[in-house]
């Protein structure tokens, strides 16, 4: 609000005619931010883009309830199953350096219609089986 104000005084205080000049100085101000804004996206969007692709992992840690139960190479096709406790079942497919659920038994059957993921950070959960797929770089555990 403050903003508005300073920018009212700043303008020549004039006849009417200066009043329409500043008025479509104001709209084009206004477009100009908006392409700003829109070229700003457009550049999160690209950078979100080389990320994904400079950044692609080299193996998917699962863990379950928080602690790590396997740790598996991008570079190897594989389908791994993961039994809980009560016999709840996901399997995970790795295949051309993607990651995806291919099968649950959970109830909501969310972790399966998540896309396949690739790139270091992207991570699949299994909230009824508290299983957590994540993709990190590299290097190798022990
Ligand atoms: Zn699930």
């Amino acid at each position: 609000m403050n903003g508005k104000i300073l920018e009212k005084s700043w303008l020549p205080q004039k006849a009417e005619k200066d009043d329409k000049k500043s008025s479509e100085l104001k709209t084009g101000r206004k477009e100009y931010f908006v392409l700003a804004g829109i070229l700003l996206l457009a550049l999160v969007c690209w950078e979100g883009l080389f990320w994904k692709y400079a950044n692609p992992g080299g193996q998917v840690v699962v863990s379950r309830n928080g602690e790590q139960i396997g740790s598996y190479s991008l570079k190897k096709d594989q389908k791994l199953l993961f039994t809980n406790q009560k016999g709840g079942r996901n399997i995970l497919v790795i295949q051309d350096g993607q990651v995806s659920m291919k099968m649950a038994d959970c109830p909501d059957g969310l972790c399966v219609k998540h896309k396949p993921i690739s790139a270091i950070g992207e991570s699949i959960i299994c909230l009824p089986h508290r299983l957590v797929a994540e993709v990190t770089d590299a290097i190798d555990h022990p």
